[in-house]
């Protein structure tokens, strides 16, 4: 199924794409493998899949040495700060730094070991209690405090949108972060890149991507329930 499963993302994939008058190279497909076995995330790398969502330090830390060599993985899931030394190394993107002191302790560490780190701040736009992340009024402040830590790089913004029963609620959601995107790109904040848009899941990934996604996590949608 998964093989079947990744077929047919690709292809929406690409539909949504042709709606949004985008190149579908501009959207990386993160199979989000939380509490799936590394035998289920080689099938999906047989079919060309290289990156990998995590939200767990220690499943990333089990699965890492089973897999190839080329497989990314990414920290999708809230950090906590006494994961952070184990972490650092082996992830291609932290999307969820969502504090300024979560930064200050990547920092900390990272300088310790002579390490640079990508990551993208969480928004949570939707303001929902059960959610990590700044408020969309608090991004441009942490980002002009965290552009001064010299061993991160905040390379973009990452949200997860509200579960809803009908996708089309939450393309306010992602309108909003692509905006905040795009206005802090155009500042041109020193050390500051803003190149990645990590929005849309397995539910409303093509809504995602119709409103500018470059990073789409889809878990349910190709590995099936957890
Ligand atoms: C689990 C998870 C996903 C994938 O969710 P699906 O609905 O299974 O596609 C995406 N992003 C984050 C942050 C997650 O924790």
């Amino acid at each position: 199924m998964i093989k079947e499963n990744i077929v047919q993302i690709r292809e929406n994939i690409e539909a949504a794409c042709v709606r949004a008058g985008r190149n579908s190279k501009e959207v990386t497909l993160i199979a989000v493998s939380k509490t799936k076995p590394a035998a289920m995330m080689e099938e999906a790398f047989e079919m060309g899949i290289r990156d990998f969502g995590e939200n767990k330090v220690q499943e990333i830390l089990a699965k890492q040495p089973v897999l190839p060599d080329d497989v990314r993985f990414h920290m999708i899931g809230h950090l906590q700060s006494n994961k952070i030394r184990q972490v650092l190394g082996k992830t291609v993107l932290i999307h969820s730094v969502d504090s300024i002191g979560l930064a200050e302790q990547i920092q900390a560490e990272a300088e310790k070991r002579d390490l640079y780190v990508d990551v993208l701040l969480e928004v949570n736009v939707a303001n929902e209690d059960s959610k990590y992340g700044f408020s969309s009024k608090e991004v441009e402040d942490a980002i002009r405090k965290i552009k001064n830590f010299t061993h991160i790089h905040i390379i973009g913004l990452m949200t997860i949108a509200p579960f809803v029963e009908n996708p089309e609620e939450n393309r306010k959601v992602f309108k909003e972060l692509y905006q905040l995107y795009v206005d802090i790109k155009t500042k041109n904040i020193d050390n500051v890149i803003m190149s990645a848009l990590s929005m849309g899941m397995t539910g409303d990934y093509e809504i995602a991507i119709e409103e500018g996604a470059t990073m789409i996590r889809v878990g349910t949608g190709i590995f099936g329930t957890r």
